[in-house]
């Protein structure tokens, strides 16, 4: 079967300044990435904050070009020239509700600009489509006159997925969408994407720091580590038996570091390594209690297997 969407060796490279009058260097943020989304799935993104994967969900969207490599939709390579398209298929839901709704918006403007940029009905059908929308994800038709400032969070993002949603995608790239979210209403919007996944099968590419909410939402699970996937396995084998050191790691420590939520490193010892400056060899070996002198010196290659993909000397080919 043919992926619904496929990396294929992306990297993505920035030039990134060191003070006022210091030297551009190369920033790293996707390093030979590549991965497979199968028509219907969840692939679970994991990794902390910094490792490349709010980079990777805007290549996906086709707001980043990458540097080198392909991205495929139905196997069909897209160049710039196909964002529109692009943007009819894969629909994000991001992090912040606050900050990705215009302030000066009503809901009903807000959830039907999509339809109005791809000329998509009359105002007319699209006031029958935001009403019935709305009542999918769980809002009364009264809110299309209310602005984001009267809603609460979760609300919020009700409305950013009945947004994505209206245009009734294939893809659906969900950055990070309950962290923003009291706990309380967490579940309640993991929940409601599960049950719109169901209902209209859709794909999910779904990026957390948080393993419990990707094990409660994915089937797969790629684990990033400063612009790479270190780990590629099934929920059940990454849970069950995670093979990479830095997987593992995560796993033992419920709270992953995520300084921009104020959530501290609890346990890696120290802190996320500077992508401008990787560390040789395997990029994980600061950190890593595993670490032997080839980890410091030689990146390990990555090994395919059923179960997967691993890139670490432990599990060398
Ligand atoms: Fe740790 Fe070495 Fe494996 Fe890297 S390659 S994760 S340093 S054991
Ligand atoms: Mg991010």
């Amino acid at each position: 079967d043919t992926p619904v969407l496929e990396l294929r060796n992306v990297t993505k490279t920035y030039s990134v300044k060191q003070g006022l009058f210091g030297k551009s260097k190369p920033l790293t943020a996707i390093n030979d990435v590549s991965i497979k989304l199968a028509r219907g799935e969840v692939l679970g993104l994991v990794g902390e904050s910094g490792c490349g994967k709010s980079t990777l969900a805007k290549i996906l969207l086709g707001l980043e070009a990458p540097t080198s490599g392909e991205v495929l939709v139905d196997g069909q390579t897209l160049g710039g020239q196909d964002r529109l398209a692009l943007a009819r298929r894969i629909q994000p839901i991001f992090q912040d509700p606050y900050s990705s709704l215009n302030p000066r918006k009503n809901i009903y403007d807000i959830i039907a600009l999509p339809l109005r940029v791809h000329g998509i009905g009359d105002e007319a059908s699209r006031q029958k489509s935001v009403r019935e929308i709305l009542d999918i994800v769980g809002l009364p038709a009264r809110v299309m006159n209310n602005y984001p400032s009267q809603m609460s969070g979760g609300q919020r993002q009700r409305v950013a997925i009945a947004r994505a949603l209206i245009m009734k995608p294939e893809i659906v790239i969900c950055d990070e969408p309950t962290s923003a979210l009291d706990v309380s209403v967490q579940s309640q919007i993991l929940n409601l994407l599960n049950e719109l996944r169901q209902e209209f099968g859709l794909t999910y590419l779904f990026i957390s720091h948080n393993l419990a909410v990707i094990e409660h939402l994915a089937t797969r699970v790629a684990v990033m580590y400063l612009g790479r996937i270190v780990e590629e396995a099934s929920v059940g084998g990454l849970f069950d038996a995670a093979r990479h050191p830095y997987t593992d790691a995560l796993l033992k420590s419920v709270l992953t570091p995520e300084p921009e939520l104020g959530i501290p490193d609890t346990h890696l010892g120290m802190s996320y390594p500077n992508p401008i400056a990787p560390p040789e060899g395997c990029h994980f070996h600061p950190r890593c209690p595993a670490a032997s002198d080839l980890c410091k010196s030689k990146r390990p290659t990555p090994l395919f297997d059923p179960n997967g993909r691993i890139e670490c000397h432990l599990h060398s080919p």
